[in-house]
């Protein structure tokens, strides 16, 4: 399997290539040179593996040969019953007759994001080591990801983790989750600012290449390839899981910020998986709703971006809609950068009346908008109907599964993180905290590290001459 980038700026590379790496060199976004497929036969054969096996070989298709025992071997060690829960690791609930709840969330950070970072650890450790490399993650967090990237990289040999968050905005049950990790490759750097402050710090020290290159900075943001992958299997087995036969419709629902779970989505249906639709939810920030509903997409700045209750999902700039973009457009690179980088694109783009309009139309993609008056509604009905508490993202999801429903095609809305990391919002909507997993008792009691800075690049620049690790 070769890789290219959505810009046509970037000499074919390979799945171990495109592994460590963000962006592509042209600043386009890596996508396969052409999509793998699967036959009916071999989508029977993935309903009788396990989580781990069914990974194993989904991610084969999307890398070499040669990589496949190595990747079976790291499915193996990352996706058991111990780190996630149970053997099945996504648990399929239902809901009501027709409409169930695919369980994501019950990975160390008690939010999705754990299914691909995992086992994205494991393969940074591996190829790491096969290079004879080292790695500097630096990353910048409003809460979720940080924790979920500390969890998966702490430990891990030749990779340290240097990690932004914003002074006092987090809630104390994020702040704990990530300032309580105690190995001695994580670093947590509490700025003295918002969460942009952060995240301009982090672009200001890899936007220096010399110094990025220097003291071998990477990042584990949500358009890396392997992430969008790992996310992938989750689909099938969701699929396989809700068909009442092998080859009727599953539709699925998914709670969207980034367009990362999504594309996820839209990937496992193109390679043959027969998912009729997906409907994405987007809260507040409806960029994208507003594009699947018109063909417009109007971008919207940080100002106009909302603090909503759903926040994993405040982004109004999904950075993996550019793959998706990519397709729409008949993988046309010319196209893309005349979208992206043309005159007025920093405003977005209309295909509404051009050609693509009709392949938006097929491409199986549809939206739905939820608020926060919406995802309070949900949580409590949710809670009325069988004593189930929804996390505020998933309720969003919820809330557009429900609108979206077709008669006689299984809707498998996706249960994006546990209600016990937005405890403000279920106290709001349902008058109670959350219950807690019992490896959460007490996390805002454990000592906590971390160091306070101002919120300039020079402070944190400081931090990583001192700590980085050094090539052999
Ligand atoms: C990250 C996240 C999302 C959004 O997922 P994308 O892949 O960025 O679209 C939704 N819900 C929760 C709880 C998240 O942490």
């Amino acid at each position: 399997m070769r890789y290219v980038s959505t810009r046509g700026g970037m000499e074919p590379a390979g799945f171990r290539d495109v592994l460590l790496e963000g962006l592509a060199p042209d600043g386009g976004l890596v996508v396969p040179s052409e999509w793998p497929t699967v036959a009916p036969a071999t989508l029977a054969r993935w309903g009788t593996l396990d989580y781990a096996g069914l990974a194993a070989e989904v991610l084969a298709r999307f890398a070499d040969p040669e990589d496949a025992p190595w990747l079976g071997e790291l499915c193996r060690a990352t996706y058991t019953a111990g780190r996630f829960g149970s053997a099945e690791v996504t648990p399929l609930a239902t809901l009501e007759p027709g409409l169930h709840l695919l369980g994501l969330s019950n990975g160390p950070t008690l939010a999705f994001k754990d299914l691909a970072m995992q086992l994205l650890g494991a393969l940074f450790e591996g190829e790491l080591a096969r290079r004879g490399e080292v790695l500097n993650v630096l990353g910048a967090t409003s809460g979720d990801t940080g924790s979920a990237a500390e969890e998966a990289l702490r430990g891990r040999a030749g990779i340290r983790v240097f990690m932004l968050s914003p002074w006092g905005r987090m809630s104390e049950f994020q702040r704990a989750q990530m300032y309580s990790v105690a190995d001695a490759n994580v670093f947590n750097i509490a700025v003295e600012g918002t969460f942009d402050d952060c995240q301009d710090i982090v672009k200001a020290l890899g936007g220096d290449l010399a110094f990025k290159r220097e003291h071998r900075l990477g990042a584990v943001n949500s358009i890396n390839w392997a992430r969008v992958c790992a996310q992938v299997v989750y689909y099938v087995r969701g699929y396989l899981a809700a068909a009442p036969r092998l080859g009727d419709e599953v539709d699925f629902c998914v709670p969207s910020g980034n367009f990362g779970n999504a594309l996820a989505g839209w990937i496992a249906r193109r390679i043959g998986v027969p998912i009729g639709r997906i409907a994405i939810a987007t809260n507040e920030n409806d960029v994208l709703d507003e594009f699947f509903r018109t063909a417009r997409y109007r971008v919207r700045g940080a100002a106009q971006t909302l603090a909503t209750s759903s926040p994993s999902m405040d982004i109004s700039r999904a950075s993996n809609f550019e793959r998706f973009v990519f397709e729409l457009l008949g993988r046309d690179p010319a196209a893309l950068r005349a979208l992206w980088s043309g005159p007025g694109a920093a405003a977005g783009f209309d295909l509404s009346g051009t050609p693509h309009a009709a392949a938006l139309g097929r491409c199986g993609i549809v939206s739905g908008r939820s608020t926060h008056a919406d995802r309070l509604a949900t949580i409590r009905d949710q809670y009325a109907r069988d004593g189930r508490i929804l996390d505020p993202h998933t309720a969003d999801g919820v809330k557009v599964a429900r609108e979206r429903r077709r008669p006689g095609v299984p809707m498998v809305a996706l249960e994006t993180a546990l209600p016990a990391k937005f405890a403000v919002t279920i106290r709001e909507a349902l008058g109670f905290d959350p219950p807690r997993p019992a490896a959460f008792l007490g996390l805002e009691a454990r000592p906590q590290r971390f160091v306070r800075v101002p919120a300039e690049a020079g402070s944190v620049r400081e931090i990583l001459l001192q700590h980085a690790a050094l090539p052999a």
